[in-house]
């Protein structure tokens, strides 16, 4: 029994999306790198095991996922967002990432984005690196070294963009190649990564779309994001239905797992093919859609028509790289929509917390909850402030999402290990 041990605290989950189980003064048992099951009081057979008990103040959460984030975008949060999206890609993140031919300027980035990840609890992510793969290998290398788990993709584009971010057709699809072969291990995983489809020619895109087929691997986009957007790439692809169809096209949509970020505008014919396919994550990014003047996500519709709604911190048009923030914002942008748009219900916080690690988690296989067989991915949280201690575990919760820092965090663990 060497490797099973036990976790001692307040334990919070969701196994569904509609209410927190809560276990207070509890133990949840690890065998290796997954939960056996949560006991108010330990069954006899592991009464010789070793126990961690984070004392009566601490809560156990499973740790968070983000699914959609930019890492060279790192150093721009918050700047320029009196922009709209094409105008805010054109003066500040082109810019910015075409930076990312230099080394030397990945290698004082990227480390600080990992620690950050680590910082915030977000043990695992869906990440958009650069074109550049020389800069996007440190980036894996600093994922490695801090033991996080993550999808990161080369970004192809070879049109509309300035021409120091632009590869051509075969170079982007051969660099994206060379890329997939850097990957090693278990935990940091490839994707292919085509920005969004004004950036990519239909050659450009049919390619991507064979080799996500041929070696099975997932894919992360851009979706209907800004109504200019939707505009422009019906006059760019006047062939296909609308917007999503031209990824479907190309085999880019639904064949494998695919991460559709923002989704904001999709026709009814969208919403019922993303409803019919459960390879497809719509990812919500609450604050960058409001940063960027975008505009809010339908989320509670897409959820009652049974679409798998993930949530992302998109910086850097997001502002901050925490996924409590990213929970908090969607049930606030939901509730704006209830009342300015008559939107029938609003998110609630045990929702916005089940996609932030059920939802998420699915991405990456049994992750994301406590239920039995799960990968122990955890946080556990105690707020520096004494007075919490009057609190009741669940309100322990409420306020550590809406208030608290990273500070609170006091130990991770993913697959069972402490990193
Ligand atoms: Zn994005």
């Amino acid at each position: 029994m060497t490797n099973i041990k036990a976790l001692k605290g307040h334990i919070i989950y969701t196994k569904v999306k509609d209410t927190f189980e809560v276990h207070e003064n509890s133990y949840i048992v690890i065998d290796n790198k997954k939960v056996v099951g949560i006991f108010k009081e330990l069954p006899d057979i592991y009464k010789d095991i070793s126990i961690i008990d984070y004392g009566h103040n601490a809560i156990i959460i499973p740790s968070f996922i983000d699914l959609h984030i930019h890492a060279p975008q790192y150093l721009q949060m918050g700047i320029g967002l009196d922009l709209e999206l094409i105008e805010w890609l054109q003066q500040y993140t082109y810019r910015n990432e075409s930076l990312f031919s230099d080394v030397d300027y990945a290698k004082k980035i990227y480390p600080t984005f990992v620690d950050n990840l680590y910082n915030e609890g977000t043990l695992r992510s869906c990440i958009f690196a650069t074109i550049h793969n020389e800069s996007n290998k440190i980036l894996l290398d600093e994922l490695k070294k801090k033991k996080l788990s993550a999808y990161v993709g080369k970004v192809n584009m070879n049109q509309n963009a300035p021409n120091d971010l632009l590869q051509s057709a075969e170079c982007s699809y051969e660099e994206t190649k060379s890329f997939i072969d850097y990957f090693t291990e278990d935990l940091i995983k490839p994707i292919i990564t085509p920005r969004f489809a004004p950036c990519c020619t239909s050659e450009l895109l049919a390619k991507l779309g064979k080799l996500s087929m041929k070696q099975e691997l997932p894919v992360q986009t851009h979706l209907a994001e800004n109504k200019k957007e939707v505009e422009w790439v019906k006059s760019l692809f006047p062939d296909s239905k609308n917007y999503s169809d031209v990824y479907k096209k190309y085999n880019l949509y639904g064949n494998q797992k695919t991460l559709l970020a923002h989704s904001i505008y999709l026709s009814d014919e969208e919403v019922a093919m993303a409803s019919n396919n459960d390879n497809v994550y719509l990812v919500h990014c609450p604050d960058s859609n409001g940063n960027l003047t975008s505009g809010i996500m339908p989320v509670t519709n897409y959820l009652d028509k049974g679409i798998k709604v993930g949530l992302g911190s998109d910086i850097g048009a997001g502002h901050k790289m925490s996924m409590p923030s990213t929970i908090t914002s969607a049930v606030q942008y939901s509730k704006l929509r209830h009342v300015f748009r008559n939107e029938e219900r609003v998110l609630s916080l045990s929702e916005a917390f089940y996609l932030a690690t059920n939802v998420n988690g699915s991405f990456f296989g049994k992750v994301g909850s406590f239920e039995k067989d799960n990968f122990f991915d955890a946080l556990v949280i105690r707020d520096p402030d004494p007075l919490v201690n009057y609190l009741k575990p669940i309100e322990k919760l409420q306020r550590f999402l809406y208030n608290a820092s990273s500070n609170s965090i006091v130990e991770r663990y993913l697959e069972g290990e402490i990193i």
